[in-house]
This record gives structure tokens, sequence and C-alpha cells, in this order.
């Protein structure tokens, strides 16, 4: 189904796509195989809401609806937890927190909401100058399958918040937790049309969304091959966008770090999702003189990881698909065929359900920094360890791929903190600490290929809004 203008409804074409649980390969859903049709309905009808009930909401108004619909979410927290395992392939415990960092998102933001506002200048006698914060007006949110709860939670909620109204199109391998979300958001109180969603093939539903010339705002969660589609599209009508796009975040030892305190940083931020997060960790530098003790007792957490289903709430469960595990099982025969060395990897028990995607985790031992595992993303749970010596070539490696998303310094040197923050390239730095609590509250966005514009946090509410300036006379 797609939800237009607050009903739900079949799409235009009648046609569907199977949803597989990547867990064990079976169909799990049917979902609409939304296109064109659909795109242009859900415009008009968030172009209807704008007019009507939802754009006449007062800021506070607005910030109540969200409110409301994150308590709702909250309520709903086992559930969603449990259609994302199913769908995703992510632990519950995963997707638990994911479910209530949605919540947050939307208390965050409803929080907000009528905080943001314009200045008065100083201008010229006779003149009061003032600025307006206004909605863009309707803005196409395109996101993917990995973190949809979330991704969902930080771009509809801050594009709510400031008064747009939204289409939106999940992705076409995992979207359920989407779905129940709008179905959520209405019961919750959502004015029909705030919300329109469209499922589909992104070729179809995506590109069609992206090329409307009656959107105003694109937020694009995703690859970049397809960030520079969307991008391209954009730019026929003129419209801003906001790119998340992948990474290749370093976590940058120095031999004077709190290594009991990184270890658990070091893995997991690696390996959280099945290392299917656009911020994993999947380069580890470390300073010669700590390389074998880190290579060490990282080798000894991925030995005991426990790998399975979803629903069996282990550290690990499948990747998305069996064309993600072709993908990642490409990198690890580069890796072989190169003569890399392996430093550890997890053990799949031999009783997984067969049609689950589902591959080792891999870490691998001191590589070239140059290598294609240490330069382009792999989307999987594989890391690579890398050794330096001394903070210039710490910098010069982290810094050294087209990436710039996130990176992670850990040492007990104040100035080198800073330094270092300072000259990392990317939109992160993190500083004795990795992803700090999920980071609601903090702006979130890359540099060169992992994009532009900025998620979370404040920061957002200006990206979904625009700025107008008013000059009155007045002698
Ligand atoms: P993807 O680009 O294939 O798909 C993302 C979304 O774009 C899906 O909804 C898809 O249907 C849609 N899409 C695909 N082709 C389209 C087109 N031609 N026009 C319009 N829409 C189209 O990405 P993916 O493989 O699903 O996701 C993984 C990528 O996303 C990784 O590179 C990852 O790093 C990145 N990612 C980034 C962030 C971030 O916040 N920076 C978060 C999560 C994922």
């Amino acid at each position: 189904m797609v939800l237009v203008g607050g009903a739900w409804r079949a799409p235009a074409g009648g046609q569907t796509l199977a949803l597989e649980n990547p867990s064990d390969g079976s169909v799990l859903a049917r979902i609409a195989r939304g296109g064109a049709a659909d795109i242009d309905a859900a415009v008009t009808a968030a172009q209807a809401a704008l007019a009507g009930d939802w754009g006449r909401l007062t800021a506070a108004e607005r910030g109540r609806v969200l409110a409301a619909v994150g308590r709702k979410v909250l309520d709903n927290v086992e559930l969603l937890a449990m259609l994302e395992a199913l769908d995703v392939g992510k632990p519950l415990k995963q997707g638990r927190a994911d479910a209530i960092a949605l919540a947050r998102y939307l208390e965050f933001y409803g929080g907000a909401a009528d905080k943001v506002h314009g200045e008065t200048l100083p201008f010229q006698n006779g003149y009061t100058a003032l600025t307006l914060r206004e909605p863009h007006g309707v803005t196409g949110h395109i996101v993917p399958w990995n973190y949809p709860m979330q991704i969902v939670g930080r771009s509809v909620g801050a594009a709510l918040a400031m008064g747009n109204a939204c289409v939106l199109k999940p992705a076409e391998e995992a979207c359920l937790t989407v779905l129940a979300f709008a179905r959520i958001a209405m019961e919750a109180g959502l004015p029909a049309g705030a919300l329109n969603v469209v499922p589909g093939l992104g070729e179809e539903a995506g590109a069609a969304l992206s090329a409307h010339p009656g959107i105003h705002h694109i937020s694009f969660t995703g690859s970049v091959a397809t960030g520079r589609l969307i991008q391209s599209a954009a730019a026929q009508n003129a419209v801003p966008v906001t790119l998340e796009l992948g990474g290749k975040s370093p976590q940058v030892v120095f031999a004077d770090a709190d290594l009991d305190a990184a270890l658990p940083f070091l893995v997991n931020a690696g390996l959280q999702n099945a290392g299917q997060t656009c911020s994993a960790a999947s380069r580890i530098l470390v300073e010669r003189p700590v390389f074998e003790a880190v290579r060490d007792r990282m080798a000894e957490r991925y030995r005991a990881l426990r790998i399975g289903p979803a629903v069996a709430d282990l550290d690990m469960g499948p990747l998305i698909s069996k064309r993600q595990q072709q993908v990642v099982e490409h990198f690890l025969a580069i890796g072989r065929d190169s003569g890399l060395r392996i430093a550890a990897q997890g053990e799949l028990p031999a009783d997984l359900p067969r049609g689950g995607a589902y591959v080792r985790p891999t870490l691998f031992d001191d590589v070239p920094a140059d290598h294609a595992l240490a330069q382009q993303e792999i989307f999987g749970p594989v890391q690579v360890l890398i050794a330096f010596d001394g903070e210039p070539q710490a910098l010069h490696i982290a810094n050294g791929t087209a990436f710039g998303l996130v990176a992670g310094v850990w040492t007990r040197d104040g100035g080198r903190q800073m330094r270092m923050a300072r000259a990392l390239k990317c939109g992160q730095v993190f500083i004795n600490n990795y992803g700090a609590g999920g980071g609601v509250e903090l702006p979130f966005g890359g540099v060169r290929h992992s994009g532009h514009g900025r998620e979370k946090g404040f920061e957002a509410l200006y990206g979904f809004s625009t700025l107008k300036t008013v000059a009155i006379h007045h002698g």
C-alpha cells in the first residue's frame, strides 16, 4: 500500500514487490511497487496539506503532534524491533535501540519546532529589517534499508518540525518499519498529507520523486552513485539537496590511549548491523608500539562473536540480501588473492538457516593504506588494521580516502586531541568515544564523497527551512 493524503491504497500500477527475510531467505511480505503516478498524487496531497490543516498549525502545535507521535512510537518499540529483525536482519536489541532513537528524534524535533526563529537586523535609519524562517514546502525523502527508523526520524522529523509536508520513498529491500511508523504517526494525530509514503524501486518511484517539479528540497541517504543521480535530477529543478552518503571512517588509536576503553568501540562500531552502517569504523589505525596488543585483543572479540538469525538476538545477524553477501565475499576474495593476512574471523554456526545471507566477520591485519580494502566502502562486517608511526602519518592515512564522514581518535594527550579534531577531514570527530550515544543532538553529515548538508541536531532545522529577509521602510 501507499499512503497518500492520509489514506492507504494500492499503487496506481497495481504491482507489488516481495520483501525477503534475510535471516532465512523466505518471502516475508509484499509491498507496493509505487511509480510516477503515485509520487505525483503524493506531491499533490502534500501541497494540499500545506494549504490545509497541517499548514495552519502553529509551530507549538506541530511540536505537540510530533511529541505525541514519539510517545506512540515508544509504545510500539517491541513491534518495531521485531519488524526490523525480520525485514533487515538486525538483532532485536539493535532494532529496539533504533525505535527508541526514532522516538527521541520526534521528541527532540517536537521540542525544537517553536524554538527556531529569525532575527532583527541592524540596518539603515528609517528601516526595520528582519528575517523569517520558513518551510521549503514539499520535501522529498529517499532513505536506505540499513537504518530506516533512525533516518526517517532525523529527516522527516526535522522537516515536519519546520512545517514542511513530506513525500517519503523507503528502500525496496526493507521498509516495514517505515510503513508501521507512518501508521503510528497517523494514529497519533499527524494531519493527513503531512507525511505521504510511496514504497517502490529506486529507478521508478525514487527517480520520479527526485525529478518531480513539485518538490522543493530533497534529502537523500544512500550510496554515492545514487546520490549523484539525485543531485543531477534536483539540479534540473534547481532545488537544494542534502546528501548523506557512504564512508570509510577511521578510528585512530595512539600508543597512549586507554585501550580498555577503546576496545569495545573499535570492534562494535565496525560490526554493528553487520557492518552495514554508513559511519562504520571500517579502518582501525594503530600506532606501532600498541599495534600487536590492539590486534590481538580485537581478534579475541572476533572469535567470541555469536552469529545467527536476527530474532535470536545475538551479536550479529545476516546481511540484508544475497546480493550484499556476494559484494562482501568479493572483497574478502580480493583480500585473500592479494595476500593480505587475516587477523581473525568470526565463526558461522553449522545450523544457520540455509537461505540466510550470512558472512564471516573478518579482521584484516596490517593492510597497506592504499589497498582496495582500505579505500572502498565494503558495507559488511570487515575491518582493516593499519599500522602507523606518529601523528603526521596517522593524519595522512586517516584523510587518505575519497570519503569524509566520521573519525574517532583515542589518545590521552589533550593537545593532540585538538590538533587531530581540527585536521581530520570529515563531518564528525569523536575523541575517546565513537558514535556518542546515537547523537540525535549532534549535527551529522559528510564532506567529499560522504555528501553535503547536515542532519540531526538543530542544524537539520536550518537545512529544512529557508530564510526570508524583510525590510520595512517606515521613515
Ligand atoms: P542506494 O543508493 O542503492 O539506495 C538508497 C535509496 O535510494 C533507496 O531507497 C533506493 O530505492 C533509492 N534509489 C536507488 N536508485 C535511485 C534512483 N535512480 N533515483 C532515486 N532513488 C534511487 O543505497 P543502499 O545500497 O540501499 O544503501 C547503502 C549506502 O547508503 C551506503 O553507501 C551507505 O554508506 C549509505 N548510507 C549513508 C548514511 C548516511 O547517513 N551518510 C546512512 C545509511 C546509509
